[in-house]
């Protein structure tokens, strides 16, 4: 049995707990803690410095990383594998796919998000992913890659931008995997038609972009206009203007997500690191990841998934409730799971916190019933 202030209602509730799930809900009198649903991270990198696209990822790399994110309140997330040969795609889904089924830490991960090779060859909205990797969608490959995942791809993202993209998308649609338009060149009507195929999703909208776009017609524009499409947006405070999330917010509402795309060197102390895509970069202490070389670069996001929840409520885009909305129970709708969150039957994966100085402060992480030791 579990009790505190459920982070909604803010009624004191008690939650029993059976079989890893939530059984019955009834009134409580512990005030002392907030009760939420865990955070879901449907993009992320790496964490703690462990990159889960790195050649040499182990189990311990792995479990050091699960651990460091259920500090962060996380009681699921999406692996994130980029663009790269198919051998190296394969190799790191499979083994994801080894460590998600044998470690006493795989249920924590949720599925696999994968974010190319089938993206946009141009510089800009290629962003970061190697450029002799990049192709054109291939259905057969794909089938391939989701082989080695176990069929634990949840999530592609690619550019319509390509011939027999639509056609691609509705076979990934249709096998029951989320499309997701991202690193994209793609005009008005690519767009429209990836739509009308099932695409569903926009990947980090208004990043991996050109630098300087027509006013309109552009794929920013195309993306907020398409209701089929939902989005999810780096509120780290430096990939995204409070602005453009306002407006992106205001466009899409109920089907704005948060992701951290967070990158090895997130959850890491300020400094100077050498990274896998080349170069140094540095982690500033605001938590600006950023190249040596040129520092008005950014070299990923360095931000978990509750900075940018707590970013959210501190410049007032949405109030804390509403932007752990974003990465919890939001992330778990856009997937078609059933039942989640704070409710009788949903999978007990929850977080029980309180604030300290302003800041949420994560307590107790309880993942599929069972309070992980921190
Ligand atoms: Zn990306």
């Amino acid at each position: 049995m579990i009790s505190g202030i459920d982070y909604l209602n803010k009624k004191p509730v008690a939650i029993e707990i059976a079989g890893g799930r939530i059984k019955r809900i009834s009134d409580g009198t512990n005030t002392e803690q907030l009760i939420l649903p865990g955070l879901f991270d449907l993009q992320i990198n790496g964490f703690a410095g462990v990159d889960f696209n790195g050649p040499d990822l182990t189990c311990e790399d792995l479990e050091k990383a699960v651990i460091a994110l259920a500090k962060t309140g996380i009681t699921g997330f999406m692996p994130t594998i980029i663009t790269n040969s198919p051998k190296a795609i394969k190799d790191r889904l499979a083994f994801l796919r080894r460590f998600q089924e044998e470690s006493k830490w795989g249920s924590f991960i949720c599925g696999f998000h994968l974010e190319g090779p089938f993206i946009s060859p141009q510089d800009g909205p290629r962003g970061a992913h190697p450029k002799e990797h990049v192709r054109k969608p291939d259905w057969a490959l794909f089938q391939e890659f989701q082989e080695a995942a176990g069929s634990g791809i949840r999530i592609v993202t690619v550019s319509p931008e390509w011939e027999g993209a639509a056609d691609f998308i509705a076979k990934c649609a249709a096998s029951g995997v989320k499309v997701a338009i991202g690193h994209t060149a793609a005009n008005t009507h690519e767009i429209q038609a990836a739509a009308e195929a099932g695409a569903s999703l926009s990947t980090h909208l208004g990043n991996g972009a050109h630098p300087v776009l027509p006013r309109h017609p552009n794929y920013i524009w195309d993306q907020l206009a398409e209701d089929r499409l939902w989005l999810t947006l780096i509120a780290d405070g430096f990939h995204l203007p409070p602005a453009v999330i306002k407006v992106f917010l205001e466009v899409k509402k109920e089907k704005a997500i948060l992701v951290s795309d967070a990158v090895s060197f997130a959850g890491c102390k300020p400094g100077v690191y050498e990274s896998l895509i080349g170069g140094k970069v540095e982690l500033t202490e605001e938590g600006r990841l950023q190249m040596v070389s040129d520092p008005r670069l950014l070299a990923g996001s360095a931000a978990a998934l509750l900075d940018t929840v707590e970013f959210m409520a501190r410049t007032g885009l949405s109030t804390f409730e509403q932007a752990w909305e974003m990465a919890s129970l939001r992330p778990y709708r856009f997937l078609d799971e059933e039942s989640f969150g704070i409710e009788e039957g949903a999978p007990a994966d929850l977080v029980l916190g309180r604030f300290c100085d302003g800041r949420f402060r994560v307590q107790t992480v309880i993942k599929n019933g069972e309070v992980i030791d921190l």
